[in-house]
């Protein structure tokens, strides 16, 4: 990796535009602001790419979403295996703990699990393009935008 180009997973978990891995997707910086928590900027102001590819481009996250939340559940479930330990013994409430615990994490994490699994998403339809200063953006990432449709799904 070369200095100054952003690794993906670092570009990807900090919600930057896959296609130069520098500009902000969200306009708003704080996950926690809820109403306007997955506003996306139109296009990239940095390289100028399209954040939204078609109609209902990001109905798909909802998968994603879904996946990152099992993912997240099974790494604490381990995570509480070892530190914490389970019984199947009668009176042995570290199961319901773990329950109570990875539930609470998972709704004081949902709006980061929101946009990261958009960040995701449209990560694997635009590629990166270390040279997005001279290169033009690839058409099949534009030529199915609908600019008065977007945001609209
Ligand atoms: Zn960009």
């Amino acid at each position: 990796m070369s200095k100054g180009s952003p690794g993906y997973l670092v570009s990807t978990f900090s919600n930057r535009c896959p296609r130069c891995r520098r500009g902000r997707l969200f306009v708003e910086s704080n996950p926690y602001r809820l109403k306007t928590n997955t506003k996306m900027h139109e296009n990239c102001a940095v390289c100028g790419q399209p954040t939204d590819l078609e109609v209902g481009f990001y109905y798909g996250t909802a998968y994603v979403s879904y996946a990152l939340t099992v993912a997240f559940s099974l790494a604490t479930f381990v995570g509480w295996w070892i530190l914490i330990g389970f019984s199947v013994q009668t009176g042995d409430r570290r199961l319901l703990w773990w329950g109570v615990a990875n539930g609470v994490l998972l709704v004081v994490l949902q709006p980061v699990f929101m946009r990261l699994s958009r960040s995701l998403w449209l990560s694997w339809f635009v590629k990166y393009e270390p040279d997005w200063k001279n290169k033009p953006i690839e058409k099949e990432n534009t030529e199915r935008v609908v600019k008065e449709q977007m945001g609209n799904w």
